[in-house]
């Protein structure tokens, strides 16, 4: 026996990165899983996916189709996200616009479609993927962080409002996580290997955390091996929001 056997679970972003390795790391512990992605092409067996853009108000029927497809919703993961950069003066109106749309809107749109699922669960969880950020104070992060900041407080406030509904909400707070997101990044920079190592040697651990990291954390707070934890935010940041440390 599994601890998620017999479960159902619907990840958001599931196509790439920390999502991808939590939809797989759910299904190897007995989930049925179904990933809901802008480009969810290609998912490994037994995956499998729908296409949905989370900052649009049609994704409610692709989470209705998903939980047709697997008989009901247990476990909700709210991972698609993307990134911006800017200090406060530097993105406009229609970039802060853009990022909710995703960031913030997309946990609120997917969650509200989700909910009538949930309700009918013996075993109701949603995760979201937050981020240090949310707390951090980082530079040339104001509009990230701002969305990371609200996905943290929705945490927070959904599960106290569900917590008499037997749904637990919970989120993890990665750090630098080595996933096709960051390879991006560190494409752009003149020498990425330099930057790759500069960049590892910022973090406590000193290395980058690892997506399966991320999505053991997530699979924790997914499963009823966590059934007495709700309304909290698990760093898995390599020591970074914790340690007061220098770095090496
Ligand atoms: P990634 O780019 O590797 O994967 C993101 C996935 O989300 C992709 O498959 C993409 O197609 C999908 N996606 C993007 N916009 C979407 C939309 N509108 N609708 C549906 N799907 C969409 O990124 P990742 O690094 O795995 O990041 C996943 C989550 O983790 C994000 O919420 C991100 O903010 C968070 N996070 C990442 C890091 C990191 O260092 N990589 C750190 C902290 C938090």
């Amino acid at each position: 026996m599994r601890e998620l056997d017999g479960l159902r679970a619907v990840v958001t972003g599931g196509a790439s990165g920390i999502g991808l390795a939590t939809a797989r790391l759910l299904a190897a512990r007995g989930a049925r899983v179904v990933c809901l992605d802008l480009a969810p092409d290609g998912l490994p067996a037994p995956l499998t996916g729908i296409r949905a853009d989370v900052s649009d108000a049609g994704v409610a029927g692709a989470v209705e189709r998903a939980a047709a497809s697997l008989g009901g919703v247990d476990i909700l993961v709210n991972n698609a996200g993307i990134g911006a950069q800017g200090a406060i003066g530097e993105n406009d109106d229609a970039e802060w616009r853009r990022v909710f749309e995703v960031n913030v809107f997309g946990v609120v749109r997917v969650t509200r479609a989700a909910l009538p699922f949930l309700r009918r669960s013996a075993h109701a969880s949603v995760v979201n993927t937050c981020s240090i950020a949310a707390t951090a104070g980082l530079p040339q992060r104001a509009l990230y962080s701002a969305t990371k900041g609200a996905v943290l407080s929705l945490t927070l406030a959904s599960a106290a409002d569900l917590v008499t509904e037997n749904i637990r909400v919970n989120c993890v707070n990665p750090g630098t996580v080595d996933t096709p997101w960051i390879g991006r990044l560190l494409d752009r920079a003149p020498d990425p290997g330099a930057e790759r190592a500069a960049l590892s040697a910022r973090q406590p651990i000193g290395r980058l955390v690892h997506a399966d990291e991320v999505a053991a954390a997530i699979a924790y707070l997914a499963s009823p091996l966590s059934g007495s934890t709700t309304g909290t935010a698990l760093p898995v940041d390599g020591g970074m929001s914790g340690l007061r440390l220098r770095p090496r």
